[in-house]
């Protein structure tokens, strides 16, 4: 063989031990799932039915496979029928005032909107999954945010791009895997235009597609998954496809457990956390939500719902507790993640924690 071959040769092998060792992350776990879904009233929620009054010749399940599997097997909060209050941890009932809330564990006062106005900037706390970059020294990569909504991005980080972060209409290229998010980057060119700077959300079904890649891909030690179909088709009054949404979000739960099913130990170290940002009005003002409602439905549009199932979570299903609200989920998560908890943090939900 020419020297210039073997020399090539060795600088080939080089370049892959070098990218195999940059590869090696801790995927041993604990690891934390956690996923939103947008605007999803508890009426809905804990009936498990379309309600009456806005459907009617449908009376089939809205989640049938986690009222039937995951929901015994965890803990649930909020549970109206056991008179369990959860609630939102902002003033106003609408959406970026509490994801500031749930990544930074602190009540939010003085951001109103979810628009990038002053009082509503990037997040000014370090949260709970910068924590994992920076205390426990987890790989970017193994920390990971897909979202429907562009606005995401500033509730996750404090610091841009201490995290892996793929928000709203903008394309995901994986660097450890270039080609693993084309398709559904194509997918999103025919249905939203090549450069949708001006879309601010895109379709949920490409949020959960880049995500179920990424964890077969990274087996990621956190990933926090945003859904916002419910929301939108709410807002334009479809609760016909509300119901679709419930029952299409029933079936991505189905897939991700079972693909964590077939993921030996990383399955079984992975905590699935759910719940939804705020509640919405009552009677013909279910599509809206927020202060700007009448006082009862501003009530109604405060109360939420949580569910917690895993390795260290009791089957103990809906369970008995004190007021919650979304300040209360940071600190679980942490304590789910092998994190210490911060002198200025709610206390955890304890009745979902086995230690
Ligand atoms: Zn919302």
């Amino acid at each position: 063989m020419p020297l210039k071959q073997i020399v090539f040769l060795f600088a080939v092998g080089f370049f892959y031990l070098g990218l195999s060792y940059a590869e090696i992350v801790d995927t041993s776990g604990p690891n934390v799932i956690y996923i939103t879904i947008d605007g999803v009233r508890y009426e809905d929620f804990f009936s498990n039915r379309p309600d009456p009054r806005l459907s009617k010749n449908d009376s089939a399940q809205l989640m049938p496979y986690f009222w039937s599997e995951l929901a015994p097997k965890g803990v649930l909060f909020g549970d109206v029928r056991l008179n369990q209050r959860m609630e939102i941890s902002n003033t106003t009932g609408i959406s970026y005032p509490a994801y500031l809330s749930m990544f930074n564990g602190l009540f939010t006062k003085t951001c109103e909107s979810n628009d990038y106005v002053s009082s509503c900037p990037r997040n000014t706390v370090e949260t709970f999954p910068e924590r994992l970059v920076n205390e426990k020294s987890i790989a970017k990569r193994s920390v990971a945010v897909f979202s429907s909504w562009k606005r995401i991005e500033d509730a996750v980080e404090s610091v841009q791009g201490k995290i892996t972060v793929n928000a709203g209409a903008v394309e995901f290229v994986d660097p450890f895997f270039p080609d693993a998010h084309s398709e559904v980057n194509q997918n999103q060119r025919d249905r939203l235009g090549s450069n949708p700077s001006d879309i601010s959300e895109r379709p949920d079904d490409i949020t959960f597609k880049h995500g179920l890649i990424y964890l077969k891909n990274h087996q990621p030690r956190f990933m926090y998954l945003y859904f916002t179909d419910s929301d939108t088709h709410a807002h334009q009054g479809r609760y016909d496809l509300v119901v679709k949404d419930l029952r299409t979000y029933d079936k991505w739960l189905k897939i991700i457990i079972d693909m964590l099913g077939k993921m030996g130990t990383y399955g079984e170290q992975t905590s699935i956390v759910l719940t939804t940002d705020h509640g919405r009005g009552i009677g013909a003002e279910w599509i809206h939500h927020g202060r700007g409602l009448q006082a009862a439905s501003f009530e109604n549009s405060k109360r939420v719902w949580g569910f917690v199932y895993g390795p260290n979570t009791p089957a103990l299903g809906s369970v008995i507790h004190p007021l919650y609200g979304h300040i209360n989920l940071r600190p679980t998560m942490e304590k789910l993640l092998g994190l210490e908890l911060l002198p200025f943090e709610a206390p955890p939900m304890k009745e979902c924690l086995l230690f």
